[in-house]
């Protein structure tokens, strides 16, 4: 298995809770590594792209209101089967089939404010990390 690079982001909810450290240290007692990290205030043409999946979702604005609501903490991190590993600690999207364990299932309160974006493919994490760490977005 070969060492995958993924993106993370800690979304406005984690960053008012001072749950940063808390999850940065999770990341790394996993053994996976930030390679690059960055703090941004995103716009509303920056969130359509990246959750443009869901654009036509009911609770799209809800997506859009809490990312509007503060900044968010970017990073790349670097491991060994890091896309999938990543999503496993992170735990499920849904509020109620976040694990115990998970940083979701942890810490969660609803499933918008769930703390942590992670990549869903290797292709995919290529994009994000583009996206984010070679444009202006703070
Ligand atoms: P993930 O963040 O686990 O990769 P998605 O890309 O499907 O999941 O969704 C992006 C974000 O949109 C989720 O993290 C969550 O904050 C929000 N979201 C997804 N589905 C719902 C839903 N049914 N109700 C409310 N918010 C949702």
């Amino acid at each position: 298995m070969a060492d995958e690079n993924t993106f993370i982001m800690l979304k406005p909810d984690c960053m008012k809770r001072g749950l940063v450290g808390e999850i940065i240290t999770r990341i790394e007692r996993k053994g996976y590594r930030i390679i690059d990290a960055k703090m941004m205030k995103l716009s509303a043409a920056f969130l359509y792209e990246h959750y443009a999946h869901l654009a036509d979702q009911p609770f799209f604005p809800l997506i859009l209101q809490h990312m509007l609501s503060g900044p968010v903490f970017g990073m790349i991190v670097r491991g060994e089967n890091a896309v999938l590993g990543m999503r496993l600690l992170v735990g499920a999207t849904k509020f109620e089939d976040a694990q115990p364990g998970s940083i979701r299932g942890d810490y969660a309160l609803s499933t918008i404010n769930n703390l942590i974006h992670c990549s869903h493919t290797v292709e995919i994490g290529e994009q994000e990390i583009k996206r984010f760490f070679s444009t202006a977005t703070a």
